[in-house]
């Protein structure tokens, strides 16, 4: 990072959503441009960080990873203090992620702020082969419940700076 570049805005960002629908490697691919097929569950790590620039503003995204506490209300409330932002993950391919996102979205309105931007996201859109939700389902949720949705893969990158770079860009509208 140039230290002469001026940092308009620090937004925290949260990534939630069930165990292996790829949290982790979203976060990698948009941090670090980097996948793993054999990512472990993190430790240690509790955010990276991304500089972007969003309508002519440098936005330094922080964003956290969960490190193994997706089990249902094992996220803590500090996880999600201050966040302005979450990309809320399922798997294509996995019917109960995307059962289970209806529970983080309760989870949300529980515990973040309640301005807080929120990104639906499919991942895995690379195993189309393997898909078994429908992406006119997650529009028609995502719609009901006001959220902004994408499908992605951290495998290929497919839509995965646009989506981020989208979230930011609600954020900014709304700080
Ligand atoms: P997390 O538990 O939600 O953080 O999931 P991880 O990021 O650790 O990913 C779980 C597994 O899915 C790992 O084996 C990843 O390599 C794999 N994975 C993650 N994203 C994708 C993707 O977009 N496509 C494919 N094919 N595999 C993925
Ligand atoms: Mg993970």
């Amino acid at each position: 990072e140039n230290v002469h570049d001026k940092i308009d805005y620090v937004f925290k960002v949260v990534v939630i959503g069930d165990s292996a629908v790829g949290k982790t490697q979203i976060l990698s691919r948009f941090a670090k441009n980097a996948f793993s097929f054999d990512s472990k569950s993190t430790i240690g790590v509790e955010f990276q960080t991304r500089t972007a620039t969003i309508n002519g503003k440098v936005i330094k995204a922080q964003i956290w990873d969960t490190a193994g506490q997706e089990r249902y209300r094992a996220v803590t409330s500090a996880y999600y203090r201050g966040a302005l932002g979450a990309m809320l993950v399922y798997d294509i391919t996995k019917r109960q992620s995307f059962d289970h996102v209806a529970r983080w979205v309760d989870e949300l309105r529980a515990q973040a702020d309640s301005s807080i931007v929120i990104m639906l996201i499919g991942n895995k859109g690379d195993l189309v082969d393997q898909r078994v939700v429908h992406a006119e389902d997650a529009v028609e949720f995502a719609e009901e419940q006001g959220l902004f949705f994408s499908e992605t893969s951290a495998l290929s990158g497919e839509n995965v700076e646009t989506a981020f770079c989208k979230l930011l860009e609600q954020i900014h509208r709304v700080v």
